[in-house]
Formats: structure tokens, C-alpha cells, sequence
């Protein structure tokens, strides 16, 4: 291709220049036009929800920035606008890089097809994942269902991933190009809650490879025990970065690598979060060989599961008032700052799919909906996981007890502190079951419960006892 051609580069879970190998693409094949679509006609249960709108508006906000304020915002179909976009300015080069979601797969083949058709060449490139879904399978050919194998065998034994790529010099084209605005697409409600969530974060590029940095400082050094405890600084809270490639994956596993290389004492603690990355690898490779991860269940015998339809419960759960303060701490954690540490997304999870018995499709919806980094494969695969009908997932019997959680996790219940202030004079020996407490106790620390704080909607023992009565069914 000559210089003086002109490509388009689709972002659209890639928001980054550097390790971006379908941008790179096209910055070496001549000018360049950098181009986001928000595709309004997508599928209802792959919408996405409303933390991700917000992080979404940030994010392109802060590329566009990194361009120069060249990139142009779109709304509608993608294939018509693409179309639309080469005719007008002559382009031949299309490039993208490749998401899982089935949807997504069934639109780059749509893409492809009709961009061939009109003879330019659509173009796309593996920008998210350190290995593809098809390079990881068993020897036999077929997919892993399981995690260790597929990593020490299916990950660990393929090629070495792609080493991360440089971000490129652009020349872009600018001919006439209406300047692009942002506000447009309507990501954003303009509510408080919006601006309040997003002020807790740093979104975009620069402020992924700063935590990364950070983490590899500091959390890294106690990973593998510290990242159990939700209190601890010691997990690197990128999941929404990587969820919007803000920073590739390729990126965090070679700087981890290199770390591990000038410092091979932090050996255990390296290598255990190489290994959640390959989790990430994992949920991807299930959502792609079993596209209906996101709305049945993997293990089929969960089909006949006796869910209970629970709306009262289900609010308790969702606004943080279930009167178990671990879970509600989780739950608050989540509304007020568009996170949750993983040991709360178990606790809270078990708590909904076996104390409560509520279908887990209900607690992936909220995540859904809540998460700054709200994912397909690994939001689908965490709760199928959580529910016990997934792929080497929990077993359903093993049903965790929010109070020996909260007990063994957030000992002195600093984390409970943090986000249920009105438990916060309860002495540490309490906090966990308030219930618990005696009456002089609850009143020097400010408590009424049923007033200031509820009571506990479920009996832990004997919800635990009906669930497994339930689970009980499935066998017979
Ligand atoms: C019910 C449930 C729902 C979940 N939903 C999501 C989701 O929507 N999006 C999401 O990114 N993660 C999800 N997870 C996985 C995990 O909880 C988060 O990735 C992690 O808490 C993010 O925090 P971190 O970046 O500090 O993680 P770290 O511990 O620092 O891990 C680094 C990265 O590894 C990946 N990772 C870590 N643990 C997992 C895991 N169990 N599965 C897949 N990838 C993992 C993530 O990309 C993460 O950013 C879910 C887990 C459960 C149990």
C-alpha cells in the first residue's frame, strides 16, 4: 500500500496507541482516520450498562486528547457508516481489532464481507487477548473446560505472546472532516452519580500505565496472600483499563515478566498474577467456544434449578441493606465506586445465588449494569463460576459463610468501616454478625437494628440448609 493512501482505524475496546497493532497497521500504510462508532443497534442483553457508558465517554475523551483531537465520534450502524466513510474521503484499509462477544463476531464477519465487496481491504488483529481462543485448545482439538490445564498446557506450552508493541507516529487525514463531538453519542445522563463515580478514577492511557507502575512497586509484593483481603492495597485495580484496552494485556504480562527478571524473589507473587491474567484468557476462551455463556448455563443439570423470585430480596441485596455487613459493604462498594474487590464479588455472589437462591443471570445483570469493568467473558464466567454451573466452577455445595469471611478477610473490619459508617463504633468482635451483639453493646455504638441498620433478611443457617436441599433436587 502507498504513503498516500488513506485507512481508517476502528477503535472499539482498544482505546490506546501504544501495543495497538491494527492502529499500527494502518499508521504504516499512509494517513490515517481514527474513528469510534457507538453502535445503537445492538442486541438488548449485550447493551451496555450504564457505569460503562460513563467510562466510555472518559476514556474516548482522554484518546482523543492523545490524537490530537482527531479522533470522530459516530452513532448508528457500523457497517453503513464505515461504508459511508471510505466512499467519502477514497478509503482502501480498514483495521480493527477483534472482540469475543458473539455479537461482535457475527458484525467483524458482516464488516469484512461488505467492505470486500466494494473492494477495500477490512483488516483485523488480535489487540486484546495474549493468546487467541483458537491457539489454546487441547490436544484433541476441542476446548478446555477446565482452568489449570488450560493454562499450564493450553497457555503456557503455546507460542510466547506477541511482545508489546510501540505506539505509532500518525499522519492523519484531515481533508474536510467535521470536527467530532463526544457529547453526541449521549453516554452520559449528566447525573450526579455519574460525576461522583467517575471523580474516584483516573481514566484513559496515561492513567493506566501509572497504576500498572504503582502496582508493580508496591501491591505486587504481597499478591498472591494480600489480594484475599479487600482492606489491602494489594491487587492492581486495573480490570476497567483492561476491560477498555486502555492498556493491553500484552503490556502488564511483559512489564510483570520483566519485574519478575530484576527481582526473582517476588517469584510467587508475580507468577500468581500472571496467572488471574490468565483467568481473563480463560473466561474469553469459554465466552468464544461457548457463545451462550452469558445466558445459560454451562453445567446443563442447572437447567431444572429451583431459583426463587425474590424482588424484595434482590433490592435488599442491590442497595447494600441486607443486614450482613460484609455483604452490604461489597454491594456499597460497588454503587458508590463502579469496583469490587474479588473476595467481596464471591461473598456477595454466594450470598445472592445460595442464600437467597436468586438466578444468577439477576446478579450478572447488576454487574452489568454497576461495574466500571463490566465484561462479557468475565462477568458471565465469574457468576456461572460463583453459582456452580460453570466451567471448573465452585461447587455449589461449598457455600461460604459471610460472617467467617468477614472473620478470616477484613479482621479488624476496616473494609465494613469504610463503606457501612453506621457499623462503625461496633467493636471488631461484632461487626460481623450485629445480630449477635449484646443490646448495651449495639446502643454505645450508636445501633438500632431493624432503625439504623437492618436486620438480616436471611438466617444464614438455614438458608444455607434450603439451598442445598434445592441443589439436593438436581441430583435426584
Ligand atoms: C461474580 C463475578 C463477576 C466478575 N465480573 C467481572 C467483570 O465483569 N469484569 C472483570 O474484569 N472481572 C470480573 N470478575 C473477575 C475479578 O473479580 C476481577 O477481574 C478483579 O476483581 C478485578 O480487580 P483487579 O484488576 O484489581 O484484579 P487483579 O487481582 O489485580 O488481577 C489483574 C487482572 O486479571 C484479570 N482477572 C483477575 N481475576 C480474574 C478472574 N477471576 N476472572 C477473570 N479475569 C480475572 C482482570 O483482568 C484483572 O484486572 C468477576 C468475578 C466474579 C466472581
Amino acid at each position: 500500500m502507498s504513503s498516500d493512501q488513506t485507512s481508517i482505524h476502528w477503535f472499539r475496546q482498544d482505546l490506546r496507541v501504544a501495543d495497538n497493532p491494527a492502529l499500527l497497521s494502518a499508521a504504516r500504510s499512509g494517513r490515517v482516520i481514527p474513528v469510534y462508532i457507538f453502535d445503537d443497534p445492538i442486541p438488548q442483553e449485550f447493551r451496555i450498562g450504564g457505569a460503562s457508558r460513563v467510562w466510555l465517554h472518559h476514556s474516548l475523551d482522554s484518546l482523543n486528547h492523545t490524537l490530537n483531537g482527531h479522533l470522530r465520534c459516530f452513532r448508528g450502524n457500523s457497517e453503513t457508516i464505515l461504508e459511508k466513510l471510505c466512499k467519502e474521503y477514497n478509503v482502501k484499509h480498514v483495521t480493527w481489532n477483534r472482540a469475543y462477544d458473539p455479537w461482535r463476531i457475527e458484525q467483524d464477519t458482516q464488516v469484512k464481507a461488505k467492505l470486500h465487496s466494494i473492494g477495500i481491504k477490512g483488516q483485523s488483529f488480535n489487540g486484546s487477548l495474549l493468546w487467541e481462543p483458537w491457539e489454546t485448545l487441547k490436544a484433541d482439538g476441542s476446548p478446555y473446560r477446565v482452568f489449570t490445564p488450560f493454562y499450564k498446557n493450553g497457555c503456557l506450552n503455546a507460542d510466547v505472546p506477541r511482545p508489546p508493541l510501540s505506539a505509532p507516529q500518525i499522519c492523519y487525514h484531515d481533508e474536510k472532516l467535521e470536527p467530532s463531538n463526544l457529547d453526541n453519542l449521549g453516554l452520559l445522563d449528566n447525573q450526579s452519580w455519574e460525576a461522583d463515580l467517575i471523580s474516584k478514577w483516573r481514566v484513559g492511557e496515561d492513567a493506566a500505565s501509572a497504576k500498572l507502575k504503582i502496582f508493580l512497586n508496591e501491591g505486587i509484593k504481597n499478591y498472591k496472600n494480600g489480594r484475599n483481603f479487600p482492606a489491602q492495597q494489594s491487587v492492581s485495580r486495573l480490570s476497567p483499563h483492561l476491560r477498555w484496552g486502555e492498556i493491553s494485556v500484552n503490556t502488564v504480562w511483559y512489564a510483570t515478566k520483566k519485574q519478575l527478571k530484576e527481582s526473582p524473589h517476588l517469584s510467587e507473587n508475580a507468577n500468581h498474577f500472571l496467572s488471574e491474567l490468565g483467568w481473563r484468557e480463560f473466561s474469553h476462551s469459554l465466552l468464544y467456544h461457548f457463545p451462550f455463556l452469558p445466558t445459560k448455563n454451562l453445567n446443563q443439570r442447572f437447567e431444572k434449578f429451583p431459583w426463587v423470585k425474590d424482588q424484595v430480596g434482590l433490592k435488599a441485596w442491590k442497595s447494600g441493606r441486607t443486614g450482613i455487613p460484609i455483604v452490604d459493604a461489597g454491594m456499597r462498594q460497588l454503587w458508590n465506586t463502579g469496583y469490587m474487590h474479588n473476595r467481596l464479588r464471591m461473598i456477595v455472589g454466594s450470598f445472592l445465588v445460595k442464600n437467597l437462591r436468586i438466578h444468577w443471570h439477576d446478579g450478572q445483570a447488576w454487574f452489568w449494569d454497576t461495574l466500571f469493568d463490566a465484561d462479557l467473558a468475565n462477568n458471565s464466567a465469574g457468576w456461572q463460576w460463583i453459582a456452580g454451573c460453570g466451567a471448573d466452577a465452585a461447587p455449589y455445595f461449598r457455600i461460604f459463610n459471610p460472617v467467617t469471611q468477614g472473620l478470616k478477610f477484613d479482621p479488624d473490619g476496616s473494609f465494613i468501616r469504610q463503606f457501612v459508617p453506621e457499623l462503625g463504633k461496633v467493636p471488631a468482635k461484632y461487626i460481623f454478625d450485629p445480630w449477635n451483639a449484646p443490646q448495651d453493646i449495639l446502643a454505645t455504638s450508636g445501633v438500632v437494628l431493624g432503625e439504623t441498620y437492618p436486620n438480616p433478611i436471611v438466617d444464614l443457617k438455614i438458608s444455607r440448609e434450603k439451598a442445598l436441599e434445592s441443589f439436593a433436587t438436581l441430583k435426584a
